[in-house]
């Protein structure tokens, strides 16, 4: 027997709808490319959305089409989010940090019909605009008179002019919940960028998880700065969770610094907060620096690399913010799991909690997850077994864009992650599976072994990877930047996993380096340290 319930799709104009007439005075606030702080609210928001909507439908932009975007965290950026998607076309974020040839790339695969971008990333769009033949214009993101004098973009517009003339009555249209929203392609860490497809249906079901308490824990009573980029996943689905919430959202645009952070959460009062660690350790190092504290900032979400133990503990003890720990990827929208605790741990030690909250967490409600061996066999959920990580659900890739294939392998999708899953049910990243350190047929974690490294004072980030050893196939390298005013050298570095870790998991040996290089979601680039790296000799090991 079917249900006798009203059959309304699931889109996301109605986010944006609802925030206007339920929350409609509820602030947005942006830091500005043009460097000013600009304020608006969700019902002033949904005005310009609608004009912009009918811009688009001048232009030609058509229910399907992709409309690129090159853009930071701002109110702009968000009337693009709604209005592309509302009217039914695809909005393709795409990450301005990446090289201006695989922008180019990027932009042809996806074969998308205009540009919109961010004043201050003019100098790509030159780089770019010989190269993608399909665009059929540009729009710069500001007032007209910030064009400039000579582009190679063109068609080029300025996005407040087009904005200006168009009328601000546009009816949402309703259509299939199941029709394409946004495109988002992986940084392409693991090999070539694919192109992620999303759905209004999965858009919508992704935001209310994510406002749920264990995972972002979001109300109308916060303020939230998305520091994690709007070209990077949908900023973990902050711009869809937000307006379902009712929440005033400070953008912080192109000024991910520790300063500049720290001076908006303080203005603004920023309760909570989303990134990943690299931009955090940015904002720690500043806060420490000078002495500062955070006097409204309540929560904070890290993922997208392993949260280091010691940045939790940083944060919970020092600073009051309680950490939620969580994991996902481009293919899963991205939120999989989120590490809040059970009633039952209340009664641990804080230690013991802790060891709870440094995992990855539970599945987020409707997603399913399993470990399975290199044959497909499924792993006992013991907190030590390794296995391949597999997950499925409403908000999990099916097939990448323009591959025309399953991406699954029986209904499941494989991460390419390594994990463990205790009883309870927590999951914790061990490695991707390309990072395991393989040594003597034991799998080491470079994860692990990277956390332990930072939580000494004298280190400011490390990256532990394998490097060819003729007896045990691999053995970890520590390289290591130390902190400006540190001393810490290879033997005391090497000591301080003693007692930590098995003796056989100890690097061999330890590099201390400059920088470490990051990739365009400010994660460390393995693949490019093992070519760095190529040939190093270990100790004790002859030379071939
Ligand atoms: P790409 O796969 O192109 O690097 P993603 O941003 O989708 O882009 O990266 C997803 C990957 O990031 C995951 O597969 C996992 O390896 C890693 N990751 C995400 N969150 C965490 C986390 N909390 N701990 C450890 N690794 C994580």
């Amino acid at each position: 027997m079917r249900g006798l319930m009203m059959q309304t799709p699931l889109l996301i104009s109605d986010l944006i709808q609802h925030a206007a007439r339920f929350h409609g005075d509820t602030e947005i606030v942006s830091r500005r490319v043009e460097g000013d702080i600009h304020r608006t609210n969700y019902r002033d928001l949904h005005t310009r959305i609608r004009k912009l909507a009918n811009a688009l439908t001048a232009l030609g932009v058509k229910p399907g089409d992709r409309v690129g975007t090159l853009a930071w965290n701002g109110y702009r950026h968000m009337e693009l989010y709604y209005a592309v998607s509302g009217m039914g076309a695809i909005l393709h974020t795409i990450n301005p940090r990446l090289l201006p040839d695989q922008i180019a790339w990027i932009i042809n695969h996806a074969e998308d019909s205009f540009l919109f971008y961010d004043a201050n990333l003019q100098p790509i769009v030159e780089q770019i605009a010989g190269k993608t033949p399909g665009l059929q214009g540009y729009v710069l993101m500001a007032d007209a008179d910030r064009l400039p004098a000579e582009s190679a973009a063109a068609p080029l517009l300025a996005y407040e002019s087009l904005v200006d003339a168009a009328s601000d009555e546009f009816t949402w249209p309703s259509f299939d919940e199941n029709t394409a929203s946004s495109l988002c392609y992986t940084s392409g860490t693991t090999g070539n960028p694919k192109g992620v497809l999303y759905s209004h249906r999965s858009t919508v079901l992704h935001a209310y998880a994510a406002a749920l308490p264990d995972v972002m824990n979001l109300s109308a009573t916060d303020v939230i700065l998305p520091v994690v980029p709007m070209f990077h996943v949908n900023a973990w689905g902050l711009p869809y969770a937000a307006p379902l919430v009712g929440c005033k959202i400070v953008f912080p645009g192109p000024a991910l610094d520790g300063k500049s952070l720290h001076d908006l959460f303080e203005a603004e009062g920023v309760t909570m907060s989303a990134g990943v660690p690299t931009v955090w350790q940015g904002l720690l190092a500043y806060v420490d620096a000078n002495g500062l504290a955070f006097s409204t900032m309540r929560r904070t979400v890290i993922g997208g690399s392993a949260c280091p133990p010691a940045m939790m503990r940083a944060f919970e003890e020092k600073y009051r913010v309680t950490v939620v720990h969580a994991w996902g990827m481009s293919e899963t929208s991205p939120l999989g799991t989120s590490g809040a605790l059970k009633s039952k741990h209340s009664s641990l030690s804080a230690e013991a909690r802790y060891a709870v909250k440094f995992k990855q967490g539970l599945a987020l409600p409707s997603v399913d997850l399993k470990i399975v061996d290199d044959e497909g066999n499924e792993l006992p959920w013991d907190g030590k077994t390794f296995g391949n990580l597999m997950t499925r659900g409403p908000w999990i890739v099916n097939e990448y864009y323009g591959e025309d294939k399953s991406a699954l392998q029986d209904g499941w999708f494989q991460t390419g992650d390594v994990a463990v899953i205790d009883p309870d049910g927590y999951m914790q990243i061990t490695d991707r599976s390309k990072d395991v350190i393989k040594s003597g047929g034991e799998w080491i974690s470079s994860i692990e072994l990277e956390n332990i490294a930072v939580s000494h004072p004298g280190v400011q980030i490390a990256a532990c990877f394998g490097v060819a050893h003729p007896r045990w196939d691999e053995r970890p390298l520590l390289v290591v930047v130390r902190k400006p005013d540190s001393t810490l050298d290879r033997e005391e570095m090497l000591a301080f996993f003693d007692g930590k870790i098995a003796k056989w998991q100890k690097p061999d040996d330890v590099v201390f380096v400059d920088s470490i290089p990051l990739g365009a979601t400010g994660k460390m680039l393995k693949a490019e340290l093992r070519r760095q790296f190529a040939g190093y000799r270990l100790p004790g090991v002859d030379p071939a």
